[in-house]
């Protein structure tokens, strides 16, 4: 018998290896049919490693390194955490706002237990799932009364079909823009049912138009706040003051999607594009629209606020049922908001907010200690702390640059864009900016507890 020949004879057969220490293991913790794939694909390029004269070892032993990582590969989850060093916070691609551990122990608590989700425990019978976030948000924005569905362009949807399907809504042309990607005022408007009253112009609408526009079949004057684009230079818009005033006048409902719905005053930061939402309510904004995992920090949903009577028809609406929100975002949004009870507390406490606003310097120590581990570990690349800006992302604050430092990487062997590449493919999966052919690493998305393998990851994609 030839050497081959010997080899192919003693290679183990699946069985053989299902039936070893680590084959019932390996059942015991992944799914079956990765198990069997990986020893297959194992075997098979044994096989071919024993034609080609390559391959010596066919012990069950010396494949079950091999085979262990073809399922750990086979059966890894496709969502899974990746390290932000973009800097952009509020990143719509790496999932926007993080949730703290306070509000994670929360989401916790209701997942694993039943609870009184829809379950009035007082009165002993049916309740309500959003009776347990109305009180705090009338208390938080000053509105009269309040809903939450499964995200902002389903508050829109809802609001148009519930309060003007069939009707008109004037909307300025300055404000028909698309939003990440894919929200485009119109086209939600048409799915509602509502007729669009385009008004004015890109740059500039004036009061007059919107009075002009009004007539018997208006149901809604609606705003929606310029997310993520600016229109600067020669522009006019009315302002909600002027609305309000018509809307008095011809009774006529004013909604205003927010996107954002920053719930804290930002000014005391140098940030004055962002009207908090409370004083949307007070300037008698019917209803108000706007995301839970922008600025507001929470778990993805779009929160309604406004007059009980519009609120009211809202909920009665079958499309409410169907964009209703689930026990989970619900935990996750309770907890969030009652961190807004304290704008201090909700500034330190909600990570989006957090990261957002953090002094430069603080970013600084933690660009400082991430270089530090970097320049002990890393020989093969020039590794710097740069002054940068980062962006609030996720069509928040468009034109705000946020001063930053980053971690500057230049390889000595690999180009930057492979070290790119390679760090986004690797476990953990790293997001960094290239920029000026070099890497960068901005401090301020960079959890402190990410630190340490952020490095190893940058280790391993450099050797
Ligand atoms: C982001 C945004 C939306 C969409 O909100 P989602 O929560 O992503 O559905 C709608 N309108 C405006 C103005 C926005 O900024």
């Amino acid at each position: 018998m030839s050497e081959k020949q010997k080899l192919l004879k003693e290679l183990p057969s699946v069985d053989e290896i299902l039936k070893s220490n680590d084959g019932v293991k390996w059942c015991r913790t992944y799914p079956r049919k990765y198990v069997l794939q990986a020893i297959r694909d194992v075997i098979d390029m044994r096989r071919k490693g024993i034609m080609e004269a390559s391959s010596t070892n066919v012990s069950v032993e010396g494949m079950s390194g091999e085979i262990k990582m073809k399922i750990e590969k086979l059966s890894a989850f496709g969502l899974k955490p990746v390290i932000n060093a973009t800097g952009i916070v509020i990143h719509t691609n790496l999932g926007r706002s993080v949730l703290s551990e306070k509000i994670l122990d929360n989401v916790r608590k209701i997942a694993e237990s039943y609870s009184n989700l829809e379950y009035n425990l007082e009165a002993g019978r049916r309740g309500k799932r959003y009776s347990h976030i109305t009180g705090i948000l009338r208390e938080i924005t000053g509105a009269e009364d309040a809903l939450i569905v499964n995200n902002n362009a389903a508050a829109v949807l809802l609001c148009l079909s519930a309060l003007a399907k069939g009707r008109e809504v004037i909307v300025s042309r300055g404000e028909l823009v698309e939003i990440g990607g894919s929200f485009r005022v119109p086209d939600i408007m048409l799915l509602s049912g509502a007729v669009l009253r385009e008004v004015g112009t890109t740059n500039k609408t004036h009061l007059q138009d919107y009075k002009n526009a009004i007539n018997e079949n208006t149901a809604l004057i609606l705003k929606v706040h310029q997310s993520n684009y600016r229109i600067s230079g020669f522009t006019e818009e009315v302002p909600v003051a002027d609305l309000k005033k018509l809307s008095e006048k011809y009774r006529i409902p004013i909604m205003y999607d927010l996107g954002s719905g920053c719930m804290i005053d930002l000014k005391p930061y140098g940030i004055h594009s962002e009207p908090a939402v409370q004083s949307i309510v007070e300037s008698g904004v019917d209803v108000v629209t706007f995301s839970g995992d922008k600025l507001l920090g929470g778990p993805q949903g779009g929160v309604i606020v406004g007059r009980k009577e519009y609120i009211e028809k809202l909920q009665k609406n079958p499309l409410t049922r169907a964009i209703r929100i689930d026990k989970l975002t619900l935990a996750a949004f309770e907890a969030t908001l009652m961190e807004y009870l304290d704008e201090d507390k909700a500034a330190e406490n909600i990570p989006t907010l957090k990261m957002l606003l953090q002094r430069p310097e603080r970013i600084k120590e933690r660009a400082k200690k991430i270089a530090l581990l970097l320049k002990r570990k890393v020989k093969a690349a020039k590794i710097e702390i740069t002054k940068d800006a980062s962006k609030s992302g996720g069509g928040s604050l468009p034109e705000m640059e946020f001063p930053t430092y980053a971690v500057s990487i230049s390889p000595d062997n690999i180009s930057v864009n492979d070290l790119e590449e390679r760090l986004r493919k690797g476990a953990p999966a790293i997001v960094a900016r290239v920029k000026d052919n070099a890497l960068l690493l901005d401090a301020r998305t960079i959890r402190e507890d990410e630190i340490g393998s952020l490095v190893q990851g940058i280790y391993a994609a450099l050797y």
